[in-house]
């Protein structure tokens, strides 16, 4: 089985990293493919009750990928729920550009 902590920290930096240079305004094209690449984790993702979950996340909180910045904050919004069901710290989402964009302020 795959190592659940090491596939969760690369796929967070994707979706993260994704979200962080996604669009401010969308284009038809790629709002569908985000919805895409959204949709196909509880069917494709490794680690299959976290699938299970994300599915269940996505239910109750559809998908924003109308913009870069809601699209950013959607994604922190639903790692935070994985978080605080494992007993992590939350993470302040306005902070999501300082570490997967632009970097620590100098
Ligand atoms: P991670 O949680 O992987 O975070 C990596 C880095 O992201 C952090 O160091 C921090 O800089 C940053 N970060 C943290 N929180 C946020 C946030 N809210 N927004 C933006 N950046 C943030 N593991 C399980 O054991 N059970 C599960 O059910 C489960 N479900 C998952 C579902 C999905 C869709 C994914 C992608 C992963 C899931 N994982 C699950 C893995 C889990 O979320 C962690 O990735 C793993 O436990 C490693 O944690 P970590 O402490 O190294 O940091």
């Amino acid at each position: 089985p795959p190592d659940v902590e090491a596939l969760g920290r690369a796929t967070w930096s994707f979706l993260h990293a994704t979200a962080a240079y996604y669009p401010a305004r969308p284009t038809t094209h790629q709002r569908a493919n985000m919805l895409n690449l959204i949709h196909a984790l509880p069917v494709l993702y490794p680690c299959t009750h976290c699938a299970a979950d994300f599915g269940d996340k996505i239910k109750e909180h559809p998908p924003d990928v109308s913009s870069r910045e809601r699209l950013s904050k959607w994604f922190c919004e639903r790692h935070n729920e994985v978080n605080e069901r494992l007993g992590k710290e939350m993470f302040d989402c306005a902070k999501v550009d300082e570490r997967w964009k632009d970097g620590p302020p100098d």
